[in-house]
């Protein structure tokens, strides 16, 4: 039975572009473990959109004195470009600033409120009297009261990760300039000291499998501080409107991270909507053994392991009676497997300082597989980890190239000069009867090899996937060592042909084994080998219109074909003409891009 896997991932703010760190905390992995369950033959959603909303983007757009809608498209369009280059195939990448998520966010508000989940209260808001308006979230900053560090956000501290109390935090200063005072201001609430049970319930029942990491930021956490009510409701006017009324008019507007998280649930719609099969978002949504999987970055952690799932127990069943008129409770969270942060030549990224790997540069002189593979093999899910640039040529040049490119290029190859650009016959009639002892033995570690990776990819260890994939490779060179097609080819070409028969059968599947991780050189050697229908379906951009404008979106046209399983390459089969899947590339690559940073 194949099972609904829905691959959410964390939706990026449109105030900076896209780099490394970014790509291999969240946006990498999901795409990893959804072409894998999509070979497995499972139903996979993959969907994630811009976070276009909140303060984020509002100060962006004032500091370069733009419309905010101008500088989130510009934003957009980008992610869009970086997802194509990388072939990070989203079944949907859309916006939060869509009349269909508007719909979903406000029903969950209005389920939670039914709910008895919601109320308002007065609190001390920072208020710049210059401009006469409040400056929440990230329009203050100053000293985390929790962990000192001096460039807190009101809302939050990058540094310890608290989420915070505007009116507790030291030395407030405006992002604006100008002077601040604390003024009284009305908002809705979500309390979550009442839904502090249902949410250690929820963590409790997956804290055997779900990351350490992950499980000390959420139920160690609230086993150690409880949790407590936080405000839902921002003084902004640009985001999702507030489905009571007199809230909107009042310049009010639903918290950006309340809503975003619901993208999880409007971008399943959407995409039921833009492929004609409306209903189609329930078997994610409304369906108890749909598995569910949130990629994001540690940062992240408190708002897709408590906060989120507090709103959806909090919504209940309210949700679908609003939304589709029946009662029924939604899916909550499988696994959230959280990574932690990629560093740059041993210092933290930094985008301001240009202390970073931007992903659309970095295509302009690499390679998209080249930069899958090193952010795959060193992706920080234990613990942080970092991109160096020595390493980076190094792993391309012995691992990729030397390991894994010269066994699919020189067999291929050697196969299409000696037998006439076929697969080697190799007699006997069936094509498994005259193998010899080593020929098979190195087939059947391949074929185990599927369950190997196929364990390790199930579980998100995505790191530890890959490299038994390389010990894969490394297994075939090493056959081909002993066997030595090459001169064989001389003396006896029978004994050459089912070598080189066994080998290209073990590439052929190896193939299969690396396309999670780097699709682009495997869709490449699978044209390779003569195969018709492409090992990947295409990825699409259309223009969306609805009531608020129109938004671009990104789509993934899944096909049916290839599956996670040994190959079944029979003698005879005509090739096309071989190449290299991989560049070498020159030890001064290192100085060159050491150069560029921080400047
Ligand atoms: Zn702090």
């Amino acid at each position: 039975m194949p099972e609904n896997i829905l691959i959410a991932i964390a939706w990026p703010y449109a105030n900076a572009e896209i780099h490394v760190g970014n790509i291999t905390g969240s946006h990498l992995p999901g795409d990893i473990v959804a072409r894998y369950h999509r070979l497995k033959g499972n139903n996979v959603l993959m969907v994630s959109g811009t976070d276009s909303h909140g303060t984020p983007v509002t100060l962006a757009a004032d500091k370069e004195g733009k419309p905010v809608e101008e500088v989130y498209k510009r934003y957009h369009d980008g992610f869009l470009e970086l997802f194509q280059g990388y072939g990070i195939t989203y079944d949907l990448f859309t916006t939060t600033h869509t009349e269909n998520h508007f719909k979903v966010a406000q029903a969950v508000f209005l389920a939670m409120k039914e709910n008895g989940y919601l109320y308002t209260d007065k609190s001390m808001q920072w208020y710049s009297p210059s401009t006469k308006r409040f400056l929440p979230d990230r329009y203050v900053e100053g000293t985390c009261y929790i962990c000192g560090d001096e460039n807190a956000r009101s809302d939050q501290c990058d540094n310890c990760g608290n989420v915070l109390e505007p009116e507790k935090l030291i030395n407030p200063r405006s992002k604006e300039g100008g002077t601040l005072e604390l003024r009284e201001t009305e908002h809705f609430y979500l309390d979550l000291s009442k839904l502090e049970p249902n949410v250690k319930d929820f963590l409790r029942a997956r804290q055997s499998y779900w990351r350490d990491t992950v499980i000390g930021e959420s139920l160690r956490k609230i086993e150690a501080e409880g949790l407590k009510p936080r405000s839902i409701t921002r003084d902004l006017d640009w985001g999702v409107d507030i489905p009571i009324p007199g809230w909107t008019e009042a310049g009010k507007r639903i918290y950006v991270w309340l809503e975003a998280v619901m993208g999880y649930l409007s971008a399943p719609v959407e995409w039921s909507q833009l492929t004609g099969q409306k209903e189609a978002w329930r078997e994610w949504w409304v369906n108890p053994d749909a598995k569910q999987f949130y990629f994001i970055g540690k940062d992240n952690i408190f708002f897709h392991a408590t906060w989120w799932p507090a709103q959806l127990m909090g919504a209940g069943n309210a949700f679908m009676k609003i939304f589709a008129e029946e009662e029924k409770p939604l899916t909550l969270p499988h696994d959230v497997p959280a990574n932690q942060f990629m560093n740059l030549e041993g210092k933290k990224i930094s985008g301001s300082r240009n202390w970073a790997v931007w992903g659309r540069d970095a295509l302009t002189r690499y390679d998209p597989d080249a930069v899958r593979y090193y952010l795959t093999a060193n992706m920080p899910e234990a613990k942080d980890s970092d991109w160096d640039w020595a390493e980076f040529v190094a792993r391309n040049n012995n691992e990729l190239v030397a390991t894994w490119g010269n066994l699919a290029n020189r067999v291929l190859s050697f196969c299409y000069k000696h037998w006439e650009g076929h697969v080697p016959d190799i007699g006997g009639g069936s094509e498994t009867a005259p193998l010899r002892d080593a020929d098979i033995e190195l087939l059947k570690t391949i074929e185990n090899g599927f369950n190997i990776v196929g364990a390790e990819l199930e579980a998100v260890r995505l790191r530890s996937a890959l490299s038994e994939a390389m010990k894969l490779a490394t297994a075939v060179n090493q056959y081909l060592d002993v066997n030595a097609p090459w001169s064989a080819v001389k003396t006896d070409k029978d004994a050459a042909a089912k070598t080189i028969y066994t080998a290209l059968k073990a590439i052929d599947s190896l193939k299969v084994i690396f396309a999670p991780f780097i699709p682009f050189t495997s869709e490449r050697l699978h044209g390779f080998f003569g195969y018709e229908t492409p090992l990947f379906g295409e990825q699409i951009t259309e223009t969306v219109k609805d009531s608020l404008g129109e938004h671009m979106v990104l789509r993934y046209k899944p096909i049916e074909g290839v599956q996670w399983k040994p190959s079944e390459l029979k003698p005879g089969q005509k090739l096309n003409q071989p190449g290299p899947l991989f560049k070498k590339l020159d030890e001064s690559v290192i100085e060159e891009e050491r150069a560029r940073l921080g400047k």
